[in-house]
């Protein structure tokens, strides 16, 4: 809680549910991320909070911005940088988007199959083009899967097509999974990128970036290492591997960026039990995953909740208030809120700046997408 934000709390009273975002924090993430990996071009995954706002102050830092639709790319082009400062990251595009991202002038794009390469070549020719692998996602709260990337093998067969076609291979990406709680997780995927880079150069084809994705973590109810240790952790797993012949570096930070910058004020609608020697209460909030606690899938996303009250704190399952029975963000996760809590009261839903208003439903049962306060 910043004290910008209790301010405007205090002062404005918005209505409930909504995300208030302190543009002062969003730039110490900034910062603190550009002095951890001071080699790295920062490129912010929009898609963590497309806020104008948030936008116009990372592009004036000197933020880059790595963009997943055409949509995406207008939002980022609206704040005035220019489209060489903008990437293309998601591997499943349609042909006819690559084709609106060129004549916007977008030239760097990621793939990770023979299909997407055929599409960027056709509809964004002279692009320089990069490959993600794949990861393990191992240590991530929100991990990535299998959705994105191929091996190695596959990555190194690809980048040497792409050599012989109108494109640039340029390099390689990958994403050790978001909400990264172990700076270590970068290693194995340097050392391939590495091999990688090695193999292709072997073959005749020299690559200049390597994109270390995103996966920063933010605070919620767990300690996270800081920023430094990520960035050592990185340092080190660059020299080990590249040597001396270290490429260019990228960093796509969404989560890190955006997420400790904002709180979401919601409302209590409803306190009860199911029945009358119930241990747990249930509270029901005026916000749920539908309204922009999508994170909450499985309770892998923890969000410290607050209570201004001061009653001694008593056990309670967390849910939103749609009529869709998934709409429970926490049961089993150990969450206590002050026994003299009532109908009505505000609670704080802190480091919420981070897929929130971006994962809302548009009007699931008639409820409203989150609203944003960037101030
Ligand atoms: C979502 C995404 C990011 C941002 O990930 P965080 O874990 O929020 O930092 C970076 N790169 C790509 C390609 C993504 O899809």
């Amino acid at each position: 809680m910043t004290k910008k934000i209790e301010r405007f709390l205090a002062e404005q009273k918005p209505a409930t549910p909504c995300l208030v975002m302190d543009l002062d924090v969003v730039a110490d993430n900034y910062r603190r991320l550009h002095a951890a990996v001071p080699r790295a071009g920062i490129y912010y995954a929009v898609k963590a909070n497309p806020a104008p706002e948030i936008l116009k102050v990372l592009g004036k830092l000197g933020s880059s911005f790595d963009t997943a639709s055409v949509a995406e790319i207008d939002m980022a082009l609206a704040t005035g940088v220019s489209a060489d400062r903008l990437s293309y990251g998601n591997t499943i595009k349609k042909k006819s988007d690559i084709a609106a991202a060129y004549a916007r002038g977008v030239r760097l794009y990621a793939f990770d199959s023979e299909a997407e390469l055929g599409k960027i070549a056709e509809a964004a020719p002279g692009s320089r083009v990069f490959c993600r692998i794949l990861t393990s996602g191992a240590n991530a709260d929100w991990p990535l899967s299998r959705k994105f990337g191929c091996d190695v093998e596959m990555a190194k067969k690809l980048l040497l097509d792409a050599a012989k076609r109108n494109v640039i291979p340029h390099g390689v990406s990958f994403h050790v999974g978001s909400q990264q709680r172990d700076p270590g997780q970068w290693d194995s995927a340097v050392e391939q990128a590495a091999w990688l880079f090695r193999e292709c150069e072997e073959a005749g084809v020299t690559l200049s970036m390597l994109n270390i994705g995103g996966g920063f973590p933010t605070r919620y109810r767990r300690t996270v290492p800081g920023m430094a240790a990520y960035g050592a952790s990185i340092e080190e797993s660059l020299s080990r591997h590249f040597g001396n012949r270290i490429p260019d570096i990228i960093v796509e930070p969404g989560r890190q960026m955006v997420g400790s910058a904002g709180i979401i004020q919601t409302e209590v609608v409803l306190i009860s039990k199911k029945s009358e020697d119930d241990a747990k209460s249930w509270v029901y909030l005026d916000i749920g995953k539908f309204g922009g606690l999508a994170e909450t899938m499985d309770e892998a996303i923890q969000y410290p909740i607050v209570s201004h009250r001061t009653g001694a704190p008593v056990p309670v399952a967390i849910a939103g208030p749609t009529c869709d029975s998934a709409d429970i963000m926490y049961e089993k996760a150990d969450y206590r809120l002050p026994a003299d809590l009532e109908i009505g009261d505000k609670l704080e839903i802190r480091a919420a700046g981070a897929y929130t208003t971006t994962y809302a439903s548009v009007a699931f049962n008639g409820f409203e997408p989150l609203k944003t306060y960037c101030i």
